[in-house]
């Protein structure tokens, strides 16, 4: 499979400054001698930059004015010969000339093919390649810092470590099995399980806010019509940092905003568009939120706080259930005309904070709401490691319930190769993280989700 050489567009289709068309694999050279006119006749040296244009030579017609780079193996991004053409950013130019380096022996790749090859060439592992989708997606500073570090080797690190630990364990276990108790000096299997376990359940426990950085926390503004949703929505993207991306909204009727929100990205969705206050069009109201609540990770419910409470509130607040949710009381510039204590009563657990969207006091203390609200109590400095990956996640939770039969087994005296089967289905799983142990199917799911040309 490795034999073959793979060539993308790497730069997104578009207009643009310039464009990069990358060629991986032993032809990659060839290919661009095939093509390839320097200016000067110069021979292409390694790491050098040469300026010429690329030649059709069939048709013996120039299709652009490029630079090109020759990058010999094994120091490249895929440990394979790479070539890179940065020609002119438009898409016929790209197109054109990716058609003649096809013409030329060169396959197209799939996506995220350059990485799996870096990947099955030992360049960097499972979890390495995937923080090379994360770094490209992005949404805040913070996020790409996990990206970053996951890039760099932090997790990757430590989930070795835990997998060599249970290796380790399993080979005394396998040794008891094999030899005579008296050939093998009698070890404490316990106390180090329950520590890989300890670590294992401290790095589960920041997952989510792990997750908050890659993927955002869907945060979703609910409340009846007029209380100040879209009002709302725009003071909050009218005071984060950085607008990340706008994206289309999951139905037709609600709006998708990320935004920055002291580093955390924040995907805000708005349930605003009907209007009218009619029996159907409140019961589609209510019913939309409880969509809408359904795919939240967190509801921002806004209720109006200068009238007092409305039974379509109440209906709202019937919704919420057991989400997390912070209680917005809006429009704090008017006198308060609802009854703090009804509300309290009607949904004790939850945060209140009162704002008012016009002027944008207590926008603050909602934001301030918000971050609480991701973090819920947990303490995550810069060096925190944490998992961001959801599929990283559910490793873990595989693992830490075969430690925990395997402590079963331990505590029950079972005999050591029913206990060695748990760990072994335990160092299994991690290796899944690294790419250690890993299907053909996985490797195929992973990639899959990567860009063209990455
Ligand atoms: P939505 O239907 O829940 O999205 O509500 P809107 O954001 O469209 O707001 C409904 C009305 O309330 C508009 O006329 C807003 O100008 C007004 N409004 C929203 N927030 C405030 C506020 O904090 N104070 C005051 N006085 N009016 C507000």
């Amino acid at each position: 499979m490795l034999s073959d050489t793979i060539a993308a567009i790497s730069t997104p289709i578009g207009e643009s400054g310039i464009g990069i068309i990358r060629i991986s694999g032993p032809d990659a050279l060839r290919i661009l001698r095939d093509l390839f006119v320097p200016k000067r006749r110069i021979d292409i040296l390694p790491y050098h930059l040469r300026y010429g244009h690329i030649v059709d030579s069939a048709t013996r017609e120039t299709i652009d004015e490029v630079l090109a780079i020759y990058m010999p193996a094994p120091y490249t991004y895929t440990r394979e010969d790479i070539v890179e053409i940065n020609c002119h950013g438009g898409p016929v130019p790209l197109q054109s000339i990716l058609t003649l380096v096809l013409h030329c022996g060169a396959r197209l790749a799939k996506p995220g093919e350059f990485t799996l090859r870096a990947f099955l060439n030992g360049r960097i592992d499972l979890a390495q390649s995937e923080s090379v989708m994360d770094i490209v997606r992005a949404k805040t500073a913070a996020s790409l810092r996990v990206a970053v570090g996951q890039l760099g080797g932090h997790l990757s690190k430590e989930i070795r470590s835990l997998r060599q630990q249970i290796m380790n364990l399993l080979a005394y276990l396998t040794a008891t099995i094999d030899f005579a108790e008296d050939e093998i000096p009698e070890q404490d299997a316990e106390t180090p399980l329950k520590q890989i376990q300890q670590r294992l359940e401290e790095l589960l426990k920041n997952a989510d806010v792990g997750m908050v950085y890659r993927q955002g926390v869907r945060t979703v503004i609910i409340g009846r019509p007029n209380v100040g949703k879209s009002s709302i929505l725009n003071a909050l993207l009218r005071e984060s940092r950085a607008i990340v991306t706008p994206i289309p909204g999951t139905t037709r009727d609600t709006l998708e905003e990320v935004i920055n929100l002291r580093g955390l990205p924040v995907v805000l969705v708005d349930t605003a568009g009907l209007t009218a206050t009619d029996d159907l069009v409140e019961r589609l109201g209510v019913e939309r939120s409880r969509k809408a609540i359904a795919q939240a990770d967190l509801v921002l419910l806004i209720i109006d706080g200068s009238v007092p409470l409305q039974s379509y509130d109440r209906e709202i607040v019937s919704t919420l259930e057991d989400k997390p949710a912070i209680i917005v009381l809006n429009k704090s510039d008017l006198p308060l005309a609802i009854n703090l204590a009804e509300i309290e009563a009607l949904l004790p657990t939850f945060p209140k904070v009162h704002i008012s969207a016009l002027t944008g006091q207590g926008l603050a203390d909602l934001e301030t709401a918000i971050i609480e609200a991701i973090f819920a109590g947990r303490v995550v400095t810069s060096d925190t490691l944490l998992i961001s990956n959801p599929r990283h996640k559910d490793v873990l939770y595989r693992v830490e319930r075969h430690l925990c039969a395997a402590l079963d087994g331990l505590t029950a005296g079972l005999p050591a190769d029913f206990i060695a089967i748990d760990l072994t289905a335990a160092a299994n799983a991690l290796g899944e993280i690294t790419g250690e142990t890993v299907t053909d199917d996985l490797l195929e799911t992973i990639f899959s989700h990567f860009c063209i040309g990455k």
